[in-house]
């Protein structure tokens, strides 16, 4: 049986799974798109908060994949559900953030503001904005010294792009971390907000997150209790395995997302004591090309 076909849905990481900046991952359309017998969920899920779900499903759709707005979940989305939930209906949201973000707010019956005089907004809400400046991260220091909720849309630390590492969300939230003295709610992956929202919006919790990172993606999955298939298209490695708590290892682990579209190989999980598990991996996708490898036992089915 092929691997996909055990799973209702699929919970798709994009960047290093799908694409890799602007260019689409070699073969990964085309491994998505041989839809199985039974109707299978696809549901885009991505911590970047700096643009709407209509957005991300256009740049899907650019890429060659059959993405549309209801399958794509984000952690800005998440974030507004996050404070939906904490604040009542209308209250002040200042927003450090993209005008996306300032949508999602106002999507939920919050008020967003990107500035304010005397009275505290309730809650602060950060994401990825490359314009986000210092005038920015001082309005929310002010507001959240006066004690507004502060949720983060993710604690991304970097944000790969063409010319190397720049400063992700994370980094930014590190610095109100230092002005405020204060703690965040991450929405994003490896936290259960963004996750749950994707379980919620594939409608059932038979689902495969898939993913490149190993602090993201399968992080997330071991929070909410689902198997994983780490691919190596993106910024995980296997050496990056030896470091891998050992109760917090992918299920699976394959060079590309067409291992999706066969059986996994008929060969045991590595034994958790192996003296090398980068190199008992490499040796397998070696001796089993195209296939998934299985790493570990599925998580315990609670959350
Ligand atoms: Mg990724």
């Amino acid at each position: 049986m092929r691997l996909r076909s055990r799973f209702d849905a699929l919970l798709l990481d994009l960047d290093g799974t799908l694409f890799r900046g602007h260019e689409v991952i070699p073969g990964a359309p085309e491994a998505l798109s041989g839809a199985p017998e039974d109707a299978q969920r696809l549901v885009y899920v991505t911590n970047n908060a700096s643009r709407s779900a209509l957005g991300v499903a256009g740049h899907l759709r650019d890429l060659g994949f059959a993405a549309t707005e209801d399958e794509v979940v984000t952690s800005a989305q998440a974030a507004a559900h996050l404070l939906a939930a904490e604040l009542s209906p209308g209250s002040a949201v200042l927003v450090v953030g993209t005008d996306d973000l300032v949508a999602e707010i106002e999507c939920v019956g919050l008020q967003a503001i990107r500035r304010f005089n005397g009275i505290a907004p309730a809650g602060v809400v950060q994401g990825h904005n490359p314009n986000t400046a210092w005038a920015d991260l001082a309005e929310a220091a002010y507001a959240l010294r006066a004690g507004a909720v502060w949720v983060a849309a993710n604690t991304d630390a970097t944000l790969p792009n063409e010319r190397g590492l720049a400063p992700g969300n994370g980094s930014m939230v590190a610095a109100l971390r230092t002005a405020s003295d204060r703690e965040p709610i991450v929405a994003g992956k490896p936290f259960a907000p963004l996750m749950e929202d994707a379980l919620t919006r594939a409608k059932t919790r038979s689902a495969l997150v898939v993913g490149d990172r190993l602090n993201t993606d399968i992080d997330g999955a071991h929070t909410v209790g689902l198997e994983s298939l780490m691919v190596l298209t993106g910024v995980s490695t296997l050496e990056d395995l030896r470091t891998q708590p050992a109760d917090r290892l992918p299920t699976y682990v394959s060079d590309s997302l067409d291992a999706l579209n066969h059986p996994v190989a008929d060969t045991a999980p590595i034994p958790a004591d192996a003296q090398d598990i980068a190199a008992e991996i490499a040796a397998r996708l070696r001796e089993h090309p195209g296939r998934a490898i299985p790493v570990s036992a599925p998580p315990a089915a609670d959350d």
